[in-house]
């Protein structure tokens, strides 16, 4: 008889075989700073009103297949043109993988800068795509020149570019992404996710691009418990895209709470606000550190360089000293010696800056 080892090895493909799943440490009781969430809570009045909202909920019948009340409320927060369609994911995650699965064919392939979110590789190899990848450059800029050469020659199928980007926190140049846009014959995936922490955004430039495609999530402006994402864009692609979603991908708790939550998004903005006020005199209190290079961030985390090789001790120096933050260092050559940590409170940025300093 064959060994469960040798039955997965016949069964489970080589590339899959070859990840490694999307890890998820436990913070237990420390400061947690390591997964861009909003790291405030939301006031009495609007927890009452919300709990209020739920009781309605009749979790005996399915939920409202095409969301369409959600979808108004979350057009309207998100800025998103009338011309452009929608569709509602469990997470942009979600709407990551419909994507890639609309058009994945053996031998196409996916294209993103590096580093950038892993899961756009990993969701374009599951998918059993080519996944290509473009080197930023030293600065974390876009390299105009090598994203337009791969362009040219792997001819993508779907181009994913976050904006800002995710671990490093810059906004690529807007130039650079219209140069792509009219180099692709493909789509061009602009991920918005932490649209709520910088005033770039190329939602409306939707009704000028017909390959262009914006993806939103609520994760990161207060809501990460939530999963729910959005992508905008021309109904003829959104039209195909939406073959791949899974019936009821929305349940009903969560519709009924995006709403209620779109509905009260000034307090989400103002979250956000002081979310971007934090970042500054986390930037701040960073810089001062000498040996740290700290890079610029329009997104709610910071990315900083350590002195070589102490990246992995003073990662665990942090979290002995009760603060989590991202250890970056060993997933890329252009991340050596990098930390990334989110924008809290600033009572928990204070602690954190002061657990560094201690280990510095
Ligand atoms: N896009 C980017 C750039 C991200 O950094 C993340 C989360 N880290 C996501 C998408 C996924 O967000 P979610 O599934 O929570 O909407």
């Amino acid at each position: 008889m064959t060994s469960i080892n040798d039955r997965v090895k016949q069964l489970v493909r080589a590339e899959i075989r070859g990840l490694k799943a999307y890890h998820v440490p436990d913070a237990g009781s420390l400061i947690k700073l390591d997964a861009m969430e909003n790291p405030w809570s939301w006031p009495d009045s609007l927890l009452d009103a919300w709990l209020e909202v739920l009781r309605s909920v009749e979790l005996n019948r399915y939920p409202d297949a095409s969301a369409k009340d959600l979808q108004a409320v979350m057009r309207t927060a998100m800025s998103v043109p009338d011309a452009a369609g929608v569709i509602l994911g469990n997470g942009s995650d979600e709407l990551i993988q419909m994507i890639i699965q609309t058009v994945a064919t053996a031998g196409r392939s996916v294209l993103a800068p590096e580093p950038t979110f892993v899961m756009y590789r990993q969701t374009a190899m599951v998918a059993g795509m080519d996944f290509v990848s473009a080197p930023l450059l030293a600065d974390f800029s876009l390299d105009t020149e090598s994203m337009l050469a791969a362009i040219k020659n792997q001819q993508p199928a779907v181009i994913f570019l976050a904006y800002p980007n995710n671990p490093t926190g810059n906004l690529f140049d807007a130039e650079a992404i219209q140069a792509i846009l009219a180099a692709a014959d493909g789509l061009v995936v602009v991920d918005e996710a932490y649209a709520p922490f910088t005033d770039a955004s190329f939602m409306s430039q939707l009704p000028h691009h017909d390959n262009l495609l914006v993806l939103r999530t609520v994760s990161k402006m207060g809501l990460a418990g939530l999963r729910l994402g959005l992508l905008a864009g021309a109904p003829a692609w959104l039209e195909q895209i939406d073959k791949t979603r899974l019936p009821y991908n929305v349940g009903t708790l969560n519709q009924v709470t995006g709403h209620f939550a779109m509905q009260h998004k000034p307090v989400f903005d103002e979250q956000a606000g002081k979310i971007r006020d934090a970042r500054a005199e986390l930037f701040a209190g960073l810089q001062g550190i000498p040996s740290l290079a700290v890079y610029p961030s329009e997104a709610n985390f910071i990315l900083f360089r350590v002195s070589p090789g102490r990246a992995d001790a003073i990662h665990q120096g942090l979290q002995q000293a009760g603060v989590l933050i991202k250890n970056l260092n060993g997933s890329s050559a252009a991340l050596q010696d990098c930390l990334r940590v989110t924008v809290g409170m600033p009572e928990e940025n204070r602690a954190f800056l002061a657990a560094l300093e201690q280990q510095l």
